[in-house]
């Protein structure tokens, strides 16, 4: 039996792009460069390798985002993933950790898995806990912050893995099915090669929308979300800072400005 995972990938506007808020106060993705979260190339080479040391695996990368989303999804078929599940509806604008875990959920569930893999976190929302969640709404165990991860014994066996910490590191074990999600400390994410990115063209790309998953507009969006922004301001433009010149006083005049800023 062929061996099930599911990676779940994100998104993202680009950190290095100007960012803004929309007048809903929601991230305005239309107006800011995409790209797939850096911290998912980690979970997507995990899966691969996963897959290549498996006699029989299929890797199948998910995402919940708008139409440019498919960015994402072309680069991880480009590294080398089988095929692909995009989740994309208007009613999902606004949408937080809450609604995109019951999403992923439901997606996941539809696809079909043995395990999934998630990153870290994201580089935009970064709150490191939508693998928590989607375990939670699984009913399976979660294995997370993995800087070391295997699969024993095929579809019914187990995922073994480090977690290092700041005093340990753990060996974790769980059985399958399981939510895993790994660090960037798990090895480094492998280049598309121009064959890859050539044969991502032609692999298969499934969009659903939340009737193909039996989920209604309130349930998702603004309208269900359990968080919001209330209000928002931009941050001052970065003023020139204070140029110390060392003519004997420096010392004392830095830590008179320490002292000044409450730094010290
Ligand atoms: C179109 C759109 C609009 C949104 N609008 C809002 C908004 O207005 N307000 C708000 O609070 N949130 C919004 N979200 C949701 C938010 O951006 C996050 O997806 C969600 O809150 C998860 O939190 P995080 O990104 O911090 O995930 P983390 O918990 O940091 O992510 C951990 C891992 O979960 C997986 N993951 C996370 N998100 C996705 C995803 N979308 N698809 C696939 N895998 C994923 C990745 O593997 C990631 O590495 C929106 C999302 C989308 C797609």
């Amino acid at each position: 039996m062929s061996l099930r995972i599911v990676v779940c990938v994100k998104y993202v506007p680009d950190a290095t792009g100007d960012r803004h808020f929309a007048d809903d106060l929601t991230v305005d993705r239309d107006d800011v460069d995409g790209l797939l979260s850096e911290l998912d190339e980690y979970a997507v080479e995990q899966a691969l390798q996963i897959a290549e040391e498996a006699d029989d695996a299929e890797v199948t990368v998910l995402t919940v985002g708008p139409e440019d989303a498919k960015d994402a999804l072309r680069k991880a078929l480009s590294m080398g993933a089988d095929k692909a599940v995009h989740v994309e509806d208007d009613d999902l604008h606004g949408s937080d950790v809450m609604g995109t875990s019951l999403v992923l959920a439901k997606a996941v569930e539809k696809t079909g898995y043995d395990v999934v893999i998630a990153g870290m976190a994201s580089t935009d929302g970064v709150m490191g806990v939508l693998p928590a969640i989607l375990a939670e709404r699984l009913g399976v165990p979660q294995v997370t912050l993995l800087s070391e991860v295997k699969i024993e014994g095929g579809p019914n066996g187990k995922v073994t893995g480090r977690r290092d910490g700041d005093a340990a590191s753990e060996q974790l074990e769980a059985s399958l099915p399981a939510v895993v999600s790994v660090t960037d400390q798990s090895g480094e994410a492998r280049y598309p090669s121009f064959k890859g990115i050539m044969a991502a063209k032609k692999k298969p790309v499934e969009s659903l929308d939340l009737s193909d998953l039996d989920l209604e507009a309130e349930e998702v969006g603004l309208e269900g979300a359990w968080t919001a922004v209330d209000s928002a301001t931009e941050r001052p433009a970065r003023t020139a800072g204070t140029i110390v010149k060392d003519e004997g006083e420096g010392g004392k005049q830095l830590a008179e400005f320490l002292a000044g800023q409450k730094f010290i």
